[in-house]
Parts: structure tokens; C-alpha cells; sequence
């Protein structure tokens, strides 16, 4: 096998090695079938198994009641911007969103596109989006709001989500599910491209509350519909076979490995301060999202200068360390800490950044 590197990628991005480990193991002969996982139908005892389990354990890490469907669409993230005003607007409601990056601006646009009432009802495009808006307002008239709970491009998070009192929230949460317990109760729908955190790309996580469900209008294609998702237990036609099983051993490593979300939120915490400890301590390295918005997930941050940012990221790479030039849209660093980049990795990224520090200072 040749070397693995410290991989900081946004996505798609870092698995967790033992997932990787019992991928090849169990390749070429799934579970005495005589065939890959890639090669069973998805009707078979195998994949079902695989699929069923998937969804048991995201109900389980998450403390979903049955008030929850939990499916699989393709499409990823994106294909979400487009499916939740389709099925989850309401006529003579506004739909609301808030606008907190480039993510969020797509999801917006796309629900402008099928001519629905948008209202942005909070943003933080006047402060470049380098912070969550504060006292966000709901009106309790809008069919849900959505927002987008870690910003993978600026690396902004929402440590509390908004207050919606009766309206339904609606969240990508695509950079941070399963980062961290949270109560999921006033959610409507979470869903979460599963290339950044959870899997491979090729699949989004959508989880649906029930009487959600009665909102999808009679009259929308098979496809774009969630009710034919959850009527037909995410086989209506052949799903992301692959990604599905990779998210149910990832979401096994969680259970079984971490010990569940509470774990999890501690090690990303202890991630997190390491790093940005780091950075405000250096006098060298600047983060570019406000304090009180920091993402535990995606760290940017700015040298000095942009030359000196070309080199970093060039001698970084030749160290062993991938991912870390910022977005194309932003510049700048940007290093994506995921649920499977571990401390050690965090650790050493420090240090590589504080002896390139001293030669460079
Ligand atoms: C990556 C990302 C997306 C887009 O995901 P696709 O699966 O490529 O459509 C959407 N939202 C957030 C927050 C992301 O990080």
C-alpha cells in the first residue's frame, strides 16, 4: 500500500480508515455471496440488510422518534435545493430563508426559480458571510425556514439553531451531520449531501418528519417526489448502492467505534481548539469567520499574503498534508476537519504550520 496522507479535502473528503479497512476486506466476497456489494442487486437480502441498518442507525444517532422518515436520494445537496420548495411550500405562505453563504444562496435561488414567495429573512452578505446573523425573527406565517447549518466555504457554524416556534425548520446540514447531538424535534427536514461527513458522493441523506409528508402536491414527477422515497423505502429505482453501504459502516464506526454523537462533539471540540488556539496564538495566521461563528468542521484561514499561501500550500502538500487550499470562490486556507480527521492528524497540521511559521515569519 503506498502512504496515506493527512487529508484535509472539503469534499469529497476523509473517511475513517477502518471503514476503508473493511470495504477491501469484505470486496471481493460480501458476507459469503461470492460477489462485490457492487455487484448484488439492490433487491437482494444483502443490500436490504445494508440499507435497513443504514437508516436504523441514523435514527439511533440522531434520537429520531417515529415521528422520522430517513431515505436516500441522488442528486446530492443540490438536488435538495430544488426538491424542498417543490414538496414543502405551502400556497399563500412565504417560504423563508436565511442567507449565511454560497450554499444557501443556491438553495434560495433554486427555490426563486419555481416562482414561490422567498423571503430572506436574515443574512450576513453585508459582513462577506464570515458570521452567523444574530436575532433571527421568524414569522410564524412561512410554510418552514431554512438555513444552513455549517457554511463549508467560510467556515461558519451555527452553535444554536434559529427559534422557530411552530414552523417547521429545514436544514442542510450536508458539512456537519452526525458532528454533534442536537434535538431534532423542531426540524421538518434535514438533509446532507454525504461527501463531506458521513460517506461517499453519490447519495444525500434526507430525513423527513412525517406530517411533512402531507404537503407533497399529487401532481410532481416520481423522482422529485419524497413520498415515493419513503413509500418505497429509497427503492423506487436503483439507489446509490455503494454510498449506501459506505454511509451504514461509517455510521457503524460512530456507534460502535467513537461511542455516538456526544463522543464525537468532544473529540471535534478538542479539534477545534486545538487548531484555532494555534492560529490566534501565532501572529502569523489569521481565521477569517468571527470568533462566536466558528466552524468546527472547516477552518479557513489567511497568511500574510497570497504568495506566501501559494507556498504554504505547495510545501504542505509535499509534507504529506492535502486539501488545504482554500475554495476557488474565496482563496485563502481551508482546512476541513471532519468526523474521520483525527486529533493526531489535527496535530500534526500544527506543527507543520508552526515550523513553517518559523521559516517564513
Ligand atoms: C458540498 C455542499 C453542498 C453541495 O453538495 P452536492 O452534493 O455537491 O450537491 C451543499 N451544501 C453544503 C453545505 C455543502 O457543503
Amino acid at each position: 500500500m503506498g502512504k496515506r496522507i493527512y487529508n484535509f479535502n472539503a469534499g469529497p473528503a476523509a473517511l475513517p480508515l477502518p471503514v476503508l479497512e473493511e470495504i477491501q476486506g469484505e470486496l471481493l466476497d460480501f458476507k459469503g455471496s461470492g460477489m462485490s456489494i457492487l455487484e448484488v442487486s439492490h433487491r437482494s437480502k444483502w443490500f436490504e440488510d445494508v440499507i435497513n441498518e443504514a437508516v436504523e442507525r441514523t435514527k439511533r444517532l440522531l434520537g429520531l422518534g417515529d415521528g422520522f422518515e430517513v431515505v436516500f436520494v441522488q442528486g446530492g445537496a443540490s438536488m435538495q435545493f430544488a426538491m424542498i420548495p417543490m414538496n414543502l411550500a405551502l400556497n399563500g405562505k412565504p417560504v423563508d430563508y436565511i442567507n449565511t453563504g454560497t450554499w444557501a444562496t443556491k438553495a434560495i435561488k433554486e427555490a426563486k426559480v419555481q416562482g414561490k414567495d422567498v423571503r430572506v429573512i436574515a443574512s450576513s452578505e453585508d459582513q462577506g458571510f464570515s458570521c452567523i446573523p444574530e436575532g433571527v425573527r421568524v414569522d410564524g406565517n412561512a410554510a418552514y425556514v431554512h438555513f444552513t447549518s455549517n457554511n463549508t466555504i467560510k467556515g461558519t457554524q451555527w452553535a444554536e439553531f434559529p427559534e422557530s416556534g411552530s414552523v417547521p425548520l429545514i436544514s442542510d446540514m450536508s458539512s456537519d451531520i452526525m458532528s454533534r447531538p442536537f434535538d431534532p424535534s423542531p426540524f421538518g427536514l434535514i438533509y446532507a449531501g454525504a461527501q463531506k461527513n458521513i460517506g461517499p458522493s453519490g447519495t444525500a441523506l434526507v430525513i423527513i418528519r412525517k406530517d411533512m409528508l402531507e404537503r407533497v402536491p399529487a401532481g410532481l414527477p416520481a423522482m422529485l417526489k419524497y413520498s415515493t422515497y419513503t413509500e418505497e423505502g429509497s427503492m423506487y429505482n436503483t439507489p446509490a448502492c455503494f454510498s449506501i453501504y459506505t454511509i451504514n459502516l461509517v455510521l457503524k464506526w460512530l456507534e460502535e467505534k467513537i461511542g455516538g454523537l456526544e463522543k464525537m462533539d468532544r473529540i471535534n471540540k478538542e479539534k477545534g481548539s486545538v487548531i484555532y488556539d494555534f492560529i490566534d496564538k501565532s501572529g502569523f495566521y489569521k481565521g477569517t469567520a468571527a470568533r462566536d461563528s466558528r466552524s468546527l468542521m472547516n477552518v479557513t484561514f489567511r497568511l500574510p499574503n497570497e504568495d506566501l499561501e501559494k507556498v504554504f500550500v505547495a510545501e504542505a502538500t509535499k509534507a504529506g498534508f492535502g486539501g488545504l487550499k482554500g475554495h476557488r470562490s474565496v482563496g485563502g486556507c481551508r482546512a476541513s476537519i471532519y468526523n474521520a480527521v483525527g486529533v493526531d492528524a489535527v496535530k500534526a497540521l500544527v506543527e507543520f504550520m508552526s515550523e513553517f511559521q518559523k521559516k517564513n515569519g
